[in-house]
């Protein structure tokens, strides 16, 4: 075959394949081999999808519930996002601006890849999600980190904000509860980062709040377009029931924001995918409608889960992690172990020699260790901190 038959987009070669999702596939495949392999790697709850939303989804396939829905996805689940994005979120919105995507990761393709263009920049807080900085670069867009430490909350300030916007600068990224840092931001927070964007109107801010449910501080939920209402028109809102409901994958994310904005998204999911899954349509109106209850006693179950992993860890000598307060991650630095393996990759193909799955920090723009996921059952936790333990020693 010649080169140039296999030559590839220049936007796709700006891009590297998902590194937590190429991490849990070859755990996948080893376990296939038959080798014993703990995967911390991807951020999923292992407990199962609950009841109602199973059958909710029988329900739909025998009603044969099977067809084409409207791009933006069907009129019951984006009343049923809308109530979630109030309830959930104290987030008002007209179903009308909420758009229905295959996983809160396309709609964050969609959003982007709708409005950059060669030149414009995005900020985004280090350590990050691993696929923001690519569908950026994807979109042809230019990303700016916000470096952040473990010291402060893996949060950025005002200060840094104002001094990281330019002209050019068309998105602020910003995900509370996060992933991998676990970082939350509080009302007071945001209100001030609200007063640095208040003088800049040319910024868009995309907040993914798909965590909002695993949050282990107290008090409520913030979120920047209801703590600066008035910064409402340039926000856009993620959410979803991947994480909330263990659904991921049925594929569901929502997103809601300013009407101009959600049409560019659906005018470009209706060349992608077209619509959501019509199944996972159906259960997720089931999810976001049905009993939450069962939340508070996942999120109690995964902070314990949280304090297990973060002493284990610490015990283990050359690493540390701070208490995340929030989502299913802790961002481990392993700077002592590092020269050792080469850099932190080295570290972590090391790590899934011994059997456990996990992914180096510099996938998610950090440095000198690796991210593990702390939503598994905490006898395979422990067993993967013993292993972990006796792969360093
Ligand atoms: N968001 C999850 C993670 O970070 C799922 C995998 C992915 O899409 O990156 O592990």
């Amino acid at each position: 075959m010649t080169a140039s038959l296999e030559r590839l987009s220049e936007s796709l070669a700006r891009i590297a394949p998902s590194r937590t999702t190429a991490m849990t596939d070859r755990a996948i495949a080893l376990r296939a081999a038959g080798h014993d392999i703990i995967s911390l790697s991807v951020g999923e709850p292992d407990f199962p999808t609950p009841d109602h939303v199973k059958a909710a989804a029988k329900a739909a396939l025998d009603a044969d519930d099977t067809r084409y829905t409207a791009v933006a996805g069907t009129e019951a689940l984006r009343n049923a996002a809308a109530l979630h994005f109030q309830r959930d979120l104290g987030l008002t919105v007209p179903p009308a601006q909420v758009i229905v995507s295959a996983g809160g990761k396309q709609a964050i393709f969609h959003a982007l890849v709708a409005t950059l263009d060669p030149g414009d920049e995005v900020l985004i807080p280090a350590p990050w999600w691993v696929s923001y900085p690519e569908i950026v670069r994807f979109a042809g867009g230019t990303v700016v980190p916000l470096a952040t430490v473990a010291a402060g909350g893996y949060r950025i300030a005002p200060e840094q904000l104002a001094q990281a916007i330019t002209p050019k600068t068309r998105w602020l990224l910003l995900n509370s509860p996060g992933n991998p840092t676990g970082a939350v931001y509080s009302a007071d927070d945001l209100a001030a980062l609200g007063a640095v964007l208040r003088c800049h109107p040319q910024v868009l801010v995309l907040s993914d709040d798909i965590y909002a449910p695993l949050r282990y501080v107290p008090g409520c939920h913030a979120t920047l377009a209801v703590v600066c209402p008035d910064l409402g028109p340039r926000v856009l809102t993620i959410s979803g029931v991947s994480k909330s409901h263990a659904m991921t994958g049925f594929r569901i994310g929502v997103a809601a924001g300013p009407a101009w904005l959600i049409a560019a998204m659906a005018r470009l999911q209706s060349h992608s995918s077209g619509n959501a899954c019509s199944i996972s349509q159906a259960a997720a109106v089931a999810a976001f409608t049905g009993p939450q209850d069962f939340l508070t006693d996942w999120c109690q179950r995964f902070r314990v889960r949280r304090d297990r992993v973060v002493a284990g860890i610490n015990t283990i000598p050359g690493l540390s992690t701070p208490v995340p307060d929030g989502a299913f991650y802790c961002m481990i630095d392993a700077t002592p172990h590092i020269a050792r393996f080469g850099d932190d990759e080295g570290l972590a193909l090391h790590l899934l020699d011994h059997g456990v799955a996990v992914v180096a920090a510099s996938a998610f723009g950090g440095r000198d260790g690796f991210r593990i996921s702390f939503a598994t059952d905490t006898d395979r936790m422990d067993r993967a901190i013993s292993r972990i333990a006796k792969a360093l020693s």
